[in-house]
């Protein structure tokens, strides 16, 4: 949804001044996907009491648009596999913000033309291989012909902007990276190669081995495509690059070789209703317990969000020569 970006000021400013207009809401620890730096192979999920219901989502979107926040971004897990997501996405289709999707693309081949309708304005699809098999071994259970229909199917239904994200790990698909740009580019899309970040402990591959840093992808891509450096502000941790002869951004998020602390301009709500201040820190609020203690309550629900403000840190440390994660929650329980 369009929306007027100076008639609605944020009452979310942290301790730092910085304002919180952004919003990720993880609706699901579920995922018919397995990729090896995300989950273990054998995962426990949560037992339904301890997720928030749909109407809870619900309220907890509605409290940050009306305290200002402009964007959302529902994640997870795969946010498509949540029984009863399309409710979801079509009442938070008619809040005042944008909305965004992160998917794993298994889903898209039915939903994409039904999550369009419903006002989803911009897609996220990971897509880490173009090589069956080596799209296999990385998600473990995905199907690379599945995605890539899904693929097809948000493109025909005309989001507003597709971007295709690829976690980047040496020896496993950093010889790909070109190829995925070829394919961005053919198919009119956007990619952003993402850093691995140490979120929950793994035992598939050593962090640290694997790591894959932006600035030698793009020394890499410059050898082949004049990339133009675009200062395009995300207030996160992306950095966009243009295309002479192409529409297809290249973007980079680098956790660790760039820090974006100070433009920080989100939080996260975890799939229990943490709301967590910073990905790379522990500072959290309890919504579950608010949302529970006082039912349908949106004004108690809004003091708690512009409280919160108060503890988010000025910054993350991620430190990947530390072989125990600092950060022990699994990234599907904050979504990316
Ligand atoms: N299932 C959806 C998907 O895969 O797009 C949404 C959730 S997933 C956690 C969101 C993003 O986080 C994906 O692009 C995924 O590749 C990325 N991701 C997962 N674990 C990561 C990690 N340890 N480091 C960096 N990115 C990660
Ligand atoms: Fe599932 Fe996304 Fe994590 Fe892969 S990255 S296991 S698709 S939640």
């Amino acid at each position: 949804m369009q929306i007027n970006q100076n008639s609605r000021a944020t009452q979310l400013v942290d301790r730092f001044g910085r304002k919180v207009e952004y919003i990720r809401l993880s609706v699901t620890d579920r995922c018919d996907f397995r990729c090896v730096y995300c989950m273990a192979e054998e995962m426990q999920f949560l037992p339904r009491s301890e997720v928030l219901s749909l109407e809870e989502l619900y309220l907890v979107a509605r409290a940050f648009v009306e305290l200002g926040v402009n964007k959302i971004r529902l994640t997870g897990g795969e946010p498509l596999v949540r029984r009863g997501i399309l409710t979801l996405v079509e009442q938070l289709g008619q809040l005042p913000a944008e909305l965004l999707i992160t998917t794993n693309g298994s889903q898209l081949s039915g939903m994409a033309a039904d999550l369009k309708r419903l006002g989803v304005d911009r897609l996220n699809i990971s897509l880490d291989s173009l090589q069956p098999d080596k799209f296999k071994r990385l998600t473990r259970t995905g199907r690379l012909e599945q995605v890539l229909a899904g693929i097809d199917a948000a493109i025909a239904a005309g989001f507003k902007r597709i971007k295709l994200n690829a976690v980047v790990l040496k020896g496993r698909n950093d010889d790909e990276v070109l190829d995925l740009i070829a394919f961005a580019r053919h198919k009119g899309v956007d990619i952003t190669f993402i850093e691995e970040m140490p979120l929950g402990a793994i035992t598939e591959h050593d962090r640290a081995e694997m790591y894959c840093s932006s600035d030698e992808l793009l020394e890499m891509i410059s050898a082949e495509y004049a990339l133009i450096d675009s200062d395009e502000k995300t207030g996160g941790p992306s950095r966009y690059y243009r295309m002479a002869d192409s529409d297809s951004r290249v973007g980079f998020i680098s956790p660790h070789s760039h820090n974006f602390c100070s433009e920080c301009n989100r939080v996260r709500m975890t799939v229990e209703g943490r709301l967590l201040l910073c990905l790379g820190n522990e500072h959290s609020m309890d919504l579950r317990r608010v949302v529970r203690e006082h039912p349908n309550d949106i004004e108690v629900l809004k003091q708690h969000l512009i409280q919160a403000m108060e503890l988010k840190p000025e910054q993350h440390h991620f430190d990947l020569a530390d072989e125990t994660p600092q950060i022990v929650r699994f990234m599907n329980m904050t979504g990316g």
